[in-house]
């Protein structure tokens, strides 16, 4: 069999490799030694015949156990994607699999591709909006935001500050869509609040296969509070205080936790905060099964919130309902499912959240 990481994104290193198996090893971030957890790699062999690979650092990887229990490896011989037979054995990632007609691509979770980036691009230009170029990245790449309806204090979201959080990308598909979809709510939403959202905050990371950091090591979700922050953080926090906002989501990933769940920031927020931060979650119970409020990270009010966080930047600097949107890896056990917690699945809570911040941020309610 052959194993190949040559591609945007992919990430695996090949220590053995025989007929049928593999023993392969995942390499830390470039720049950042303390991370690695993200792979991504095409296998091909004889159409039909199984395979057996083992990553044997899976229990040295930075939350090494969270490719056991409900997480399974991802696959797609370019068609949907689905979930392999994979297992912790003895701290290795044992993944087991059959060859298709196709090369099969291996991933830690389905990247969101460049081409759907564009046709969100294109969506956001088609109906009325606007992509503005916040900046370059150190490599060149742009740093973009989707910009639809008033941009007077307008609903910020931002996403993938962490490059290998992939489902970030797709969740903010599932938002874009519904906001661009001319629904009848979409239209009425947009007529009164607007909305600007970053859905590669960390395009670099994502273009070597880092899972947590840029090129150059740095977690950017760690740098908000410095004057010389990195130019990825910079230029949003630039723009933020020009447009000012009303409301701001940072989508992530959680490698262990299998739920669905948002994290208010450290310190208490003022009262009027925290009921329209209830509103909204009592608006996505409604919404829908993909979303819950018992999980979530401890959570202490008397913390002193260390403004490196953008949540914690975000509300210090506006005063405003400022949440983590952490989404599983695995799976949401509200509604636990096959194929675990998958693209299109949190796509649909992009689209379920839109939905939520329109019923609570409307004039009209
Ligand atoms: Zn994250």
């Amino acid at each position: 069999m052959k194993v190949s990481s040559n591609f945007e994104g992919g990430r695996i290193e090949v220590q053995e490799l025989g007929a049928h198996g593999a023993t392969l090893t995942i390499p830390h971030d470039v720049g950042a030694q303390r991370f690695r957890q993200w792979f991504a790699f095409d296998v091909s062999g004889q159409a039909g015949s199984s395979f057996e690979l083992f990553i044997q650092n899976a229990h040295e990887c930075t939350w090494g156990d969270a490719f056991g229990g409900a997480y399974k490896v991802f696959a797609s011989d370019g068609q949907a994607w689905r979930r392999l037979d994979s297992s912790l054995v003895g701290g290795k990632l044992l993944i087991r699999g059959t060859h298709a007609e196709r090369r099969l691509r291996l991933c830690y979770y389905p990247p969101y591709p460049a081409e759907r980036l564009s046709a969100l691009r294109r969506r956001t230009r088609l109906s009325g909006g606007t992509v503005r170029l916040l900046g370059r990245t150190p490599a060149g790449r742009a740093i973009e935001c989707l910009q639809l309806g008033k941009q007077d204090r307008p609903v910020w979201v931002i996403a993938q500050q962490h490059p290998g959080e992939a489902m970030a990308g797709w969740f903010v598909e599932g938002l874009v869509e519904f906001l661009t979809g001319g629904g009848a709510a979409a239209r009425a939403l947009l007529e009164s609040v607007g909305f600007a959202i970053i859905p590669r905050m960390n395009p670099d990371g994502a273009a070597i296969g880092n899972h947590r950091t840029t090129p150059q090591g740095l977690d950017l979700n760690r740098k908000w509070a410095h004057e010389s922050a990195p130019i990825e953080v910079s230029v949003t926090r630039a723009a933020m205080i020009e447009s000012g906002a009303r409301f701001f989501l940072d989508v992530h990933g959680d490698e262990r936790l299998p739920w669905v769940f948002a994290q208010p920031p450290d310190g208490l927020p003022p009262v009027e905060v925290r009921n329209q931060v209830d509103a909204f979650q009592a608006e996505m119970l409604l919404l829908t099964p993909d979303y819950q409020t018992k999980h979530r990270y401890p959570y202490d009010s008397r913390v002193t919130p260390s403004l490196a966080f953008a949540t914690n930047w975000v509300h210090h600097q506006f005063g405003i309902p400022s949440l983590t949107l952490e989404l599983p890896f695995s799976d949401h056990l509200g509604r636990p499912d096959p194929r675990g917690f998958f693209p299109a699945r949190a796509r649909r809570l992009g689209a379920r959240v839109a939905r939520g911040l329109g019923v609570v941020l409307m004039p009209t309610r």
